[in-house]
């Protein structure tokens, strides 16, 4: 193992970490699964050659993928997450009051190589009463899911593999299908710096099929360019009407470190230089 690891972003641009020790490094039928120490994100999940989550900033990424949706919902009481399978997001998510959330990850080996080596990231999500984690493929389980939905958030690698099926219209028919009347869905989008193409393609696929379409911005350290997004699409609630004050009611005492109000108003206002792309 190189005592550095690269995660590269686009073109000539990479991150670079110092790993001070490597605790897991084994391969899955789907993908080559690590988990490392490095001195600035203490340990990280990595999957293929790409940073997935830190124990350092999970929570800028999975709270704010998580309780933007959320909170554009009236009452999300039924959950679907597909990937995710950190459990970082699923966390964040039980923090509400929802009746019952539904994970499905593809691949165990990423399950067991958190709960061992990160458990700080799931906490004991996965033993929650309201979670039923599924190991399956996310686009064959909705493809035939008689169930229905308030929410759906898709936490996925980026589109290679048994995730690329996940970005596609296809798939956000059908998830347009098992979400209920005041349905939301949001998805992980990719960097609006290198991969603006993907941000685009996820756009013009869900409004295929959803009237409303947001993406937003949050801030990932340990991503290569910090800034990501993702998009929300919704059957008609718009996280655009909701004021600051209204969302911190919404989410008043979960002990949020990174979503609050403000930074909801301010997510979904990209600033000039990349409006284009994030509002094309
Ligand atoms: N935050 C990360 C990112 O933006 O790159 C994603 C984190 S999460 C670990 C991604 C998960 O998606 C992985 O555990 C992977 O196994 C899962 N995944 C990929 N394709 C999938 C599929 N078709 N169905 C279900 N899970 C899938």
């Amino acid at each position: 193992m190189p005592d550095w690891l690269w995660d590269h972003g686009g073109e000539g641009f990479a991150h670079v970490y110092r790993v001070e020790e490597v605790l897991l490094d084994t391969t899955s039928p789907y993908q080559r699964v690590r988990i490392v120490r490095t001195p600035m994100f203490g340990r990280m999940l990595i999957l293929d050659d790409a940073v997935q989550t830190s124990e350092a900033d999970e929570f800028c990424y999975h709270e704010m993928l998580a309780h933007l949706p959320l909170v554009t919902h009236p009452a999300p009481k039924r959950v679907l997450i597909i990937g995710g399978g950190d459990g970082g997001l699923l966390e964040e998510v039980l923090k509400h009051p929802v009746e019952r959330v539904v994970m499905v990850e593809i691949d165990r080996a990423v399950v067991d190589a958190t709960l061992q080596w990160i458990p700080q990231i799931p906490g004991r999500a996965f033993e929650d009463l309201r979670t039923e984690l599924r190991i399956e493929d996310g686009f064959t389980y909705v493809r035939a899911c008689a169930e229905r939905f308030d929410v759906a958030l898709v936490d996925s690698t980026d589109p290679q593999g048994p995730s690329v099926p996940l970005f596609g219209a296809a798939f956000y028919g059908d998830l347009h299908r098992i979400l209920g009347e005041d349905g939301v869905l949001a998805v992980q989008s990719g960097s609006p710096l290198y991969q603006q193409d993907l941000v685009t393609e996820v756009r013009r696929n869900l409004r295929h099929h959803f009237p409303v379409v947001r993406t937003y911005l949050a801030c990932v350290p340990s991503y290569p360019g910090v800034l990501w997004t993702f998009t929300l699409a919704s059957k008609h609630h718009d996280p655009n009407v909701l004021s600051p004050e209204q969302v911190d009611r919404k989410i008043a005492g979960l002990g949020l470190k990174c979503y609050t109000g403000l930074h909801h108003v301010a997510s979904l206002n990209p600033p000039p230089f990349l409006r284009e792309v994030l509002e094309a």
